[in-house]
């Protein structure tokens, strides 16, 4: 309106129109005046302007500007009427509070008044306007900017403004997120920073201006790629839509999503397949070889005595022994085979393409040799010894569970056939192996009705051939099958609960019968009875053995108890307590299958051990095998320093009684002497001894 101020309207230009002019000025929603120079006293003010300061149109003329507006109100604006004097059209804002209190913005113009031609300042036109309505507007838009920008910054969500793809503008997270600075993505299309794959889904949802979230995957600037989930909103714009684009990593949610599925399929402990995957692999592996006619074998491995390294050694150390072993397997067989827990101590190996049983023959075999590799748990040195049954495809079963079920079914005849060794499936097996429950049931009747009987074996000193004692072994008199050895019952009582009723027949029984000899004045010597770890930790061993041995009469000396390495590595002093609590009876103890447990050497001289019995596999291979004759040396020698007296298991020919006698070894038992026999064949085999082998204490 300044700009429409006619240089006309002076001063002092009376005349009919003077009427007129006034009328419009005082109609204007504005303030106007004009002072004159020098001096700048007021020549003209419109009712507005005088009234805001307090004068009429009339009273207001000849005032200078100060007079006219007061000198507090001069302060304020003297420096802008300065600059106004020195030609400068000035124009500024400032608040003003009304009387009432309400806040409005005004908006101020001074306008210098020149003569025509341009050269002498004349005077100031000041024009003020109220812009209280506008500047509410704008100060309402910057805020809802302002709040925008720190809705933007301050969330974590990278947020993308683009203009048919064009990117406009970007918050802080989007930097963040994709490591480049904002200035270098302005302007460029929201394409290049999804990976190539995911365009084609990001184009359809920004051309349709879908606004449901969706996932894609963007590159970095350095180059790797990021999962994130998108949003994005249809602006609509007075010239072109734009949109506002929410990009959310979901890295972690991805990572977090994977983690589910790998947990879902693989064993929690070793991190190998479960079964659930396994079976799905097999499946997968079993379709593939129909297609080639090629075969597949199936290795079932479980293994032995497992229970007792975690009975004695503690849980964590069997978790352990337990990954050794995953890793073990998985290193012996090739990347495309397959390797699955299944659960406690049981793996399974596929080997995916095999060309004929041998060859899983000979996997089986590596496998054998790779476990009996020593462990270190604990900083202890364990062994241990698979047993594995090998399933084939298509020859055994053509289905996955089928072959595991023959796989399986092969392992259980693998331990029944000694453990530590591997067995093709055979038809034959399905019965033994399949009726677990029909196996307890006749168990748990055969405990009912004692359906058990000992055989004794012979122990016999080297020195002089004299009988020195015998080990009780047990045997099932089974309904169907005869007699039935211990390999096949004792671990499986054990799982079930069923050892000790088993265990306290055995010993009664042993005690009963050593006492009825010696009554008949046959030979005074100690009978051993093998007690499991299990029997050992759980019972009150001692209060038994002491009632027994009181009820049957034998003498404390003339019970010997065997018990395995595994029970001695117990890390309480419990074990040390009980074997004390058994040593005070008065009865002897002696280490069963010595050599073949998870033992440090250290223990032997803390418990109050009387013999040790070299296991049998030590034995079996000598004399030919340098390896154990130098381990069954170094036994005796051990024993002999420790003043432990050693016993041979498993001697079967004379070649080995005559290294065993020179090596220094006290006792032997093995089929060289008798193999073990029932109470009956015991008395005819001690009859039949010359008198001076009958010993005696
Ligand atoms: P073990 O204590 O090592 O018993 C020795 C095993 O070796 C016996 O097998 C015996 O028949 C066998 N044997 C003896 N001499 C020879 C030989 O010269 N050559 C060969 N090849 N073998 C020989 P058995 O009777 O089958 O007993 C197996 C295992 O069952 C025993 O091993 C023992 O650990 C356990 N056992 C036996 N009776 C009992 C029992 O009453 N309670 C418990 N808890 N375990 C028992
Ligand atoms: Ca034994
Ligand atoms: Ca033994």
């Amino acid at each position: 309106m300044q700009d429409a101020v006619p240089a006309t309207l002076a001063p002092g230009s009376r005349g009919s129109s003077d009427a007129l002019l006034r009328l419009i000025a005082d109609s204007v929603p504005a303030l106007m005046a004009y002072y004159d120079l020098p001096g700048l006293h007021c020549q003209f003010a419109n009712q507005g302007y005088a009234a805001y300061n307090g004068h009429t149109t009339e009273s207001i003329l000849g005032l200078t500007v100060r007079e006219a507006i007061g000198d507090k109100a001069w302060e304020a604006i003297q420096p802008h009427v300065e600059r106004c004097l020195r030609r400068e059209h000035v124009k500024y804002t400032r608040e003003q509070t009304l009387p009432n209190g309400e806040l409005r913005m005004i908006e101020v113009n001074l306008i210098p008044h020149f003569a025509p031609g341009g050269r002498e300042q004349l005077g100031a036109f000041v024009l003020i306007t109220d812009i209280t309505e506008r500047w509410r507007a704008e100060r309402t838009v910057r805020q809802s900017e302002e709040r925008m920008r720190k809705f933007t910054e301050a969330t974590d969500e990278a947020i993308v403004f683009h203009r048919d793809g064009l990117i406009t503008d970007g918050n802080e997270a989007l930097t963040r997120l994709t490591g480049y600075a904002l200035q270098e993505v302005i302007g460029l299309s929201i394409f290049n920073f999804i990976s190539p794959e995911w365009r084609a889904v990001a184009l359809d949802y920004t051309r349709n201006g879908r606004e449901d979230p969706y996932e894609v995957t963007i590159c970095h600037k350095d180059g790797h790629t990021i999962p994130v989930e998108v949003v994005g909103k249809t602006m609509p714009l007075q010239h072109a839509d734009y949109r506002i684009v929410v990009v959310r990593d979901i890295t972690a949610r991805k990572q977090a999503q994977q983690r589910e599925a790998f947990i879902a399929l693989h064993d929690p402990l070793t991190q190998l397949p479960n079964r659930h995957f396994l079976m799905e692999q097999l499946a997968q592996v079993l379709a593939l070889a129909r297609r080639r006619h090629g075969s597949v074998a199936v290795l079932f491995i479980n293994l032995d005595h497992f229970k007792t390294v975690n009975d004695s050694l503690g849980h964590h150390a069997g978790d352990q022994l337990l990954c050794g072993v995953a890793e073990r397997l998985r290193q012996d067989v090739r990347d495309a085979d397959v390797v699955a827990r299944l659960g406690g101590d049981e793996f399974v190996v596929v080997l995916t393409d095999v060309r004929s049983p041998d060859d899983a023959a000979r996997v089986a075999d590596k496998l054998l040799a790779s476990m009996q590799r020593v462990f270190t748990v604990n900083e202890l040195p364990l062994t241990v010894s698979p047993s594995i049954g090998i399933g084939l495809f298509p020859d055994h079963a053509d289905q996955a569970d089928a072959l595991v079920r023959c796989a399986d079914a092969a392992m259980q005849h693998a331990k029944e056939s000694g453990r530590g060794n591997r067995q093709f499936y055979d038809p034959r097996m399905d019965g033994s192996a399949i009726d677990v429950l029909q196996h307890e049931r006749l168990l748990r009747q055969a405990i009912a009705d004692s359906a058990f009987v000992l055989h004794y074996q012979p122990q016999m000193r080297l020195a002089d051939g004299a009988l020195r004692g015998f080990e009780a072994l047990v045997r099932w008199r089974h309904p169907q099958r005869g007699l039935v050895g211990p390999d096949e019952f004792i671990t499986f009582s054990e799982s079930r609960g069923l050892i000790t009723p088993i265990g306290r027949w055995v010993l009664r029984e042993a005690c009963r019968q050593l006492k009825a000899w010696q009554d008949q004045g046959l030979p005074q010597v100690p009978v051993a009875v093998n007690l499991s770890a299990l029997e050992f930790r759980q019972r009150d061993v001692a209060g038994e053995i002491a009632t027994v041995l009181g009820e049957t009469g034998l003498a404390p000396h003339f019970l010997e108890i065997e018990l395995t390495e595994s029970v001695l590595l117990h890390q309480t002093g419990e074990a040390l307590e009980r074997l004390n609590a058994l040593k005070a009876l008065g009865i002897g103890i002696a280490i069963d299958d010595f050599g073949t447990g998870y033992s440090s050497l250290a223990y032997l001289k803390r418990y109050p051990i009387d013999k040790l019995k070299i296991d049998r596999s030590f034995v079996a291979d000598t004399p030919d095998s340098a390896d154990d004759v130098a381990i069954v040396t170094a036994i005796i020698q051990l024993a002999r320093t420790l003043q432990i007296r050693t016993v041979a298991e498993g001697v079967e020919t004379p070649a080995q009684m005559e290294l065993l006698a020179r090596l220094g070894c006290d006792l032997v038992q093995g089929h060289a002497v008798s193999p073990p026999l029932d109470a009956d064949g015991i008395l005819r085999w001690m009859r039949a001894l010359p008198a001076p082998a009958r010993g005696g204490l």
